[in-house]
């Protein structure tokens, strides 16, 4: 129907790759999910606001999906910080899962059919590390710990294809991070696999044949994965910073514990950057979905945002972007009220019956560009020539028809839901005045104060004065 099919590129083949499910019908993928500790920050988001766009693009392809998400709510982190909430392991994570779900759902994310969380499969994670002991992958440490033996699995290392001194460089300095008390293992590489029972855990332990402790946090995935998906499906995803060590241990775990193949395609999401530097809760420079409606922004203008970048390149977040984003969905706004002027009754159509029934024509092109790397940026810039090109009120009904299926088609693809309502107060500003108002802001941003101020005169010759706030502009007409 949709006529395209997507291509993607792939973390293991270090190369783009059909993605075709490899039972012939259902695409079954899983996605690594969040640690509930605190609200995911935008960054977050953008990871599983581009394992959405994956999702949504498969599915208008004709191709239904299963899509397992898990949550991670035992880890050092979320029994730190119940601990210091006061409040049952349990209770925490469920009201950060809570918030976490309610943010997806004002990011147009889809839920995964699947989401299981990590304490609720104990069961799981143990009878893997059994598995793991009796093929001779994992060794019980004098104090209960148990680690998987890096050295006995040859293809260790494949999806990150490090070398071996850099893996266990690279092992050595994540385990100083993060897991300072690992010194009973017999090598630097290898990785836990259950912890045991630490005084600073307080009531947050289980029994297992090695002691009480609790799983080690690279295997939850595994153990999930066997029983949502088993030992051989589509894609596996994750931030970029997963692929090493997290994605890499997983597959030894499961590859050596079942023998099976694990994922085909691996799909990882680069990071959203502030200032250049990652986005994250350690280094205190995040912003979550809260902090920019405090602001003013919409979700849909938050997602615009984080969709707007190609997934496999780093975005650096500002808070022009968000007034570029809440432009750009007020023009698409504009021109669907202008279809709608053209149509009269017509409705929106959902996620499910365009699955069924949609035509990307008159957007092909952007189609095509999504099915070729989920390449975002060349759809949103095709999407706006044809906007640019064909004006509502020079279309045929039946063109009409056409271009809002159509649009709705695209929008659906990028998860974003067109404004119902014209903004307030929303001025419809001229592309050569938005250009020089772009180059004033770019021109303030990198200090050159003369250039700026040039530039803001020139805006006011031609009517329109910039209003700048902290970190971003409004253009008013005079
Ligand atoms: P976490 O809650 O830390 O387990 O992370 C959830 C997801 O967000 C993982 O797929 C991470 O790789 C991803 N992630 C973390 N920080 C960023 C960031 N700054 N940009 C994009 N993705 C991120
Ligand atoms: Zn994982």
């Amino acid at each position: 129907m949709t006529g395209v099919s997507l291509r993607l590129y792939d973390t293991l083949a270090r190369d783009s790759r059909d993605i075709a499910p490899l039972d012939g019908e259902t695409l079954r993928f899983y996605c690594c999910g969040p640690t509930v500790y605190g609200p995911a920050h935008i960054g977050n988001f953008r990871t599983f606001v581009a394992q959405d766009v994956f999702r949504r693009v498969v599915e208008l392809g004709g191709t239904p999906t299963l899509h397992v998400r898990n949550i991670t709510d035992v880890d050092d982190k979320t029994i730190r910080d119940s601990q210091k909430a006061g409040q049952t392991l349990d209770a925490f994570t469920r009201g950060w899962t809570e918030k976490f779900h309610h943010d997806c759902g004002e990011l147009g994310l889809l839920p995964p059919h699947i989401e299981p969380g990590a304490v609720a499969h104990l069961p799981h994670q143990i009878r893997m590390i059994e598995k793991l002991m009796e093929r001779g992958h994992a060794y019980a440490a004098p104090d209960g710990s148990v680690y998987f033996k890096v050295s006995s699995y040859s293809d260790y290392g494949r999806l990150s294809h490090l070398e071996d001194r850099e893996l266990r460089l690279g092992a050595a300095s994540v385990a100083t991070a993060t897991d300072s008390d690992e010194y009973t293992k017999d090598s630097l590489a290898d990785f836990v696999l259950w912890k045991s029972r630490k005084p600073e855990d307080g009531e947050n332990y289980w029994a297992s044949p090695w002691g009480d402790g609790r799983p080690g946090w690279h295997l939850e995935c595994s153990a999930m994965i066997l029983e949502y998906l088993g030992e051989d499906f589509d894609l596996h995803s994750g931030g970029v910073d997963l692929v090493f060590p997290h994605h890499e241990n997983e597959i030894a775990q499961s590859c050596c514990s079942t023998g099976g193949h694990f994922a085909r395609h691996w799909m990882h999401v680069a990071h959203l950057m502030v200032d250049g530097g990652k986005m994250s809760k350690s280094l205190g420079n995040l912003y979550t979905l809260e902090d920019l409606k405090a602001r003013g922004f919409s979700a849909m203008e938050t997602r615009y945002v984080l969709v707007g970048g190609h997934y496999r390149q780093p975005l650096n977040f500002t808070f022009h972007s968000l007034d570029a984003a809440r432009q750009a969905l007020q023009k698409i706004a504009r021109y669907a009220k202008g279809l709608k002027e053209r149509l009269g009754e017509v409705s929106v159509p959902t996620h499910e019956e365009l699955i069924n029934s949609a035509d990307p024509a008159p957007f092909a092109a952007a189609w095509a560009r999504l099915n070729d790397d989920l390449n975002v940026p060349g759809a949103i810039g095709d999407v706006f020539s044809v906007l640019n090109q064909q004006k509502p009120s020079t279309l045929s009904e039946e063109e009409a028809a056409n271009v809002w299926r159509g649009l709705h088609f695209i929008c659906d693809a990028l998860g974003i839901v067109i404004p119902a309502v014209i903004g307030e107060g929303d001025i419809e500003v001229p592309a050569e005045i938005q250009a020089l108002a772009d180059r004033r802001w770019d021109a303030k941003m990198g200090r050159d104060w003369a250039t700026s101020d040039a530039l803001r005169k020139e805006l006011e010759d031609a009517g329109w004065l910039v209003k700048d706030a902290k970190d971003s502009y409004q253009l008013l007409p005079k």
